[in-house]
Formats: structure tokens, C-alpha cells, sequence
């Protein structure tokens, strides 16, 4: 983060935009009669599948997203399971943000439906910021029918609660001042960077939310949570949160994964898996005008075990074959390493840098 007076760190204005049961909302828009019913957008709920998203309708029944599909269907007989059309969800993302910086310029994307907005570059005050929250909101379901929900604030921490605080298609404003108090009652768990063992932890010790934390004596802090992660999250817990927008390398990385129907031993057919993965990514990085610098293949074996290779070049690629070619080397080795049959292979790419940034310097 650039160096700068302390005070434009107390005055950052940062808003976080979460568009509402994203790929279930396109597929919604695709086909109208979908809108009436339970949705899911996930896998083969006759196989290993998991949702990935669960529109409203469907989330009536207790259905949510990393469930797996058999149990969604459990949960409701009559919910109507679709594929994920990533490509498809790629454009109406596109066009969001296209939106979206229309209205804001400076936006860190964290995923397809997710992103956070430098609100502070073109709002003074929290007033001003409230309004222009609801103009990207009216602007982005004007361009796209799709609603979103915002949470404004002075950190990427609590923009990020607020934006899930009033969903779907809510705005949640906490001004400098309030972020402790809005933070307060909310479950420990819901605090970005606590994990479920940091939450084990903190439970526990009767520590069940965020208030709880902000108020927890050092010496109990410390033994909950040692080291620097306890002081990090404390602060996150009195809505302090120093992070400004990560511009330059907009994720830490992206990838796609496949759970087979059935156990694979073939090479060849792995291979074309993850062929098909790396195209997937390629396409993915070249939509958002990225490269990456780090390849890895994961593997999961019957036992559930998993393995992850990867290497990493001087200069970044984007280009779908070279990835696959260095997925497959990948493959190949962790299995000379480890000989089995697999469930599950993945691609990623990580060392993400934006070409547009490269390009302005
Ligand atoms: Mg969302």
C-alpha cells in the first residue's frame, strides 16, 4: 500500500458488493420459470455433487451452498437441479463490473460476484457514500436485472458484514465511529480471517462474538490466540482493518477442480481433464486481464488423501495449453511419487498480476 498521512487511513470510505445468489439469479434471468421454484446450480445430486449456489426459494428448505446436492434433495423432492454455465456467468460478471466502475472506478474484484469499491476516491462523506452505493446498486440491476447487496464503511472488515447484513439487495452504511458497535453482536465466526480452529478456540474460551473478542483482556487474548494472528483479530474486532484495496494482484489465486463419477486410473483421461480445466482457466485469466506465475494440479486419492505439485515461472502466462502441459508434468510426477486410482483432480493458478496495472506503469 502506497505510503500516506495517517489520516487518509481514517478516512477510508470502502464499500464491499456481493451480488445476490449469483449463478442461480442468472440462470433465473435464462429462464424466467425458474423463478418460481427451488434452485440449485451444482453437481449430479445422483453422484458426488455439491451446490454451489441455492436461490432463495430453495434456501427456504435449508438448502446452502458446499451442501452436497444429495442431501439438497433430501432436503426438497421437488428442487430443480441445473449445471453450472461458468462461461455464462463470466459475461454477466464482466458486464456488473463494467457497471460497477462506472459508477466507482477503483474496484478490487475478489471473485466473480464479490468485489470491493474505493468509495473515499469519489465520496467525501458517509451521506455521499450512501448515495452512491444505491446508485451502483439501481445501475447495476438497471444494465444486468440482477440485485446485489453493499455494506459501506472505513475498512474492507466491516464493509464486508454489512454487505451481508440486509440480503438480499439491502445497503448496510456503518460510519466512522459506529464499527465497533455494528461488529459487536455478531458470531465470532462471521469475522474474516477467524477459521474454524480459531473459532474452536475462541468458543471455548466463551468467546462467542465479536464484541467479545474486542473487549478480551491481553493475557486472555493470548492464551485463546497466540502470536500475532490474536493482536490482527482483536483490532478486525474493533473494526480496525489498516487494508486499503490490493489493485495489483487482484487474488491470491484461482482454480478449478472436478470430483469424478467414478474413480480414474487413465492417464490419458486425466490428462484431458486437466486439459479441460486449464482452458477453463486461461479463459478465466484472459476475461479479467491477468496472468499467473505459479501452476499446481491437486490430487485426491480413494483414501481421501490429497497431494498438490507445483512450479513456478519467471514471467506470468495466461495461455490454456502451456498451463495444461505443466498440469499434466505435474500430474505425472505426484503419481510417480504416489502411485492410485484418483476422485479428484484440480488446476490452479496463484502469483495473479493484472495487465491492465502493468500496463499503466
Ligand atoms: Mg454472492
Amino acid at each position: 500500500m502506497p505510503e500516506g498521512p495517517a489520516s487518509t487511513l481514517s478516512s477510508m470510505i470502502i464499500a464491499h458488493l456481493d451480488l445476490d445468489a449469483f449463478f442461480a439469479a442468472v440462470e433465473e434471468l435464462e429462464d424466467p420459470t425458474l423463478r418460481t421454484k427451488p434452485l440449485v446450480v451444482g453437481g449430479d445430486p445422483h453422484g458426488r455433487g455439491v451446490v454451489a449456489t441455492a436461490n432463495y426459494e430453495a434456501r427456504k428448505f435449508g438448502i446452502h451452498s458446499a451442501m452436497s446436492c444429495a442431501e439438497a434433495l433430501r432436503r426438497c423432492r421437488h428442487v430443480v437441479f441445473v449445471r453450472p454455465r461458468h462461461s455464462l456467468y463470466r459475461e454477466y460478471s464482466q458486464h456488473v463490473w463494467e457497471t460497477v466502475r462506472g459508477v466507482v472506478p477503483t474496484v478490487e474484484r475478489t471473485g466473480l460476484d464479490e468485489g470491493y469499491l474505493d468509495v473515499g476516491e469519489v465520496a467525501a462523506t458517509f451521506l455521499q457514500a450512501r448515495k452512491l452505493a444505491e446508485a451502483v446498486q439501481t445501475s447495476v440491476r438497471a444494465a444486468t436485472s440482477l440485485t446485489c447487496a453493499i455494506g459501506v464503511s472505513t475498512s474492507k472488515v466491516v464493509a464486508k458484514i454489512a454487505s451481508d447484513h440486509r440480503k438480499p439487495g439491502g445497503l448496510t452504511v456503518v460510519p466512522e465511529g459506529h464499527e465497533a458497535s455494528f461488529l459487536s453482536p455478531f458470531d465470532i465466526r462471521r469475522l474474516p480471517g477467524v477459521g474454524p480452529k480459531a473459532e474452536q478456540r475462541l468458543v471455548a474460551g466463551g468467546v462467542e462474538t465479536i464484541g467479545s473478542l474486542a473487549a478480551l483482556p491481553e493475557g486472555e487474548l493470548r492464551r485463546l490466540l497466540p502470536g500475532s494472528v490474536g493482536r490482527m483479530l482483536q483490532e478486525r474486532a474493533r473494526g480496525i482493518d489498516p487494508r486499503g484495496l490490493d489493485l495489483q494482484t487482484q487474488r491470491i489465486s484461482i482454480s478449478v477442480e472436478n470430483t469424478f463419477e467414478r474413480d480414474l486410473t487413465d492417464r490419458a483421461q486425466l490428462h484431458a481433464e486437466l486439459r479441460r480445466m486449464a482452458e477453463r482457466l486461461s479463459q478465466h485469466l484472459r476475461d479479467t486481464g491477468r496472468t499467473g506465475r505459479t501452476v499446481s494440479t491437486k490430487l485426491r486419492y480413494t483414501d481421501f488423501s490429497i497431494r498438490t505439485r507445483s512450479t513456478s515461472l519467471r514471467v506470468g502466462i495466461d495461455d490454456g495449453e502451456q498451463i495444461g502441459e505443466l498440469a499434466c508434468g505435474l500430474l505425472d510426477r505426484a503419481l510417480t511419487d504416489r502411485p492410485g486410482a484418483l476422485r479428484l483432480v484440480g488446476v490452479g493458478v496463484s502469483g495473479l498480476a493484472s495487465h491492465r496495472q502493468l500496463a499503466l506503469v
